[in-house]
């Protein structure tokens, strides 16, 4: 008897949960699902600036950061190669929500203090990049001073 109440209070809470509450929870707006590999990329980009400002320190000879710096692109190659694959195998108007989203929403376009001195063009041999750099990814030297 205890049990057989029992299975009845857990299915009618499963019910609940299933058909009710779902009507009323409030829109919780989804995670990207593309918002880890993201942050992958935010890492690399961090990891290619550590070895750049490594090189320039003198801590990384130049063929370990030569080697250093092929595995990050390669790396990110391959975040960039999963990226597409999941946008592409969204719903098309889903895609382009998110990748509108990730443009518009500013995880790249907010620049942390400490980033101040940083800038998404390299003054010296004019490469661009997708984040503000302290130090250019292609000829190394310093970003600084450039305000963009
Ligand atoms: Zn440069």
């Amino acid at each position: 008897m205890i049990i057989a109440s029992s299975v009845a209070v857990v299915v009618i809470v499963l019910l609940y949960v299933l058909l009710i509450r779902q009507a009323d929870l409030p829109y919780i707006e989804p995670l990207s699902p593309v918002a880890h590999l993201d942050e992958r990329k935010a890492a690399i980009f961090e990891n290619i600036r550590d070895s750049n400002f490594e090189f320039l320190m003198g801590k990384l000879s130049a063929e370990d950061y030569q080697q250093t710096k092929n595995d990050l692109q390669k790396e990110l190659a391959d975040v960039n190669a999963e990226i597409e694959s999941v946008l592409a195998g969204l719903e098309p108007a889903e895609a382009a929500q998110w990748s509108g989203k990730r443009k518009a929403s500013g995880k790249q376009a907010s620049v942390p203090v400490a980033n101040a001195g940083a800038a998404l063009v390299c003054p010296h041999c004019s490469a661009r990049f997708a984040r503000p750099m302290r130090f250019c990814g292609e000829c190394g030297k310093p970003m600084e001073g450039e305000a963009q």
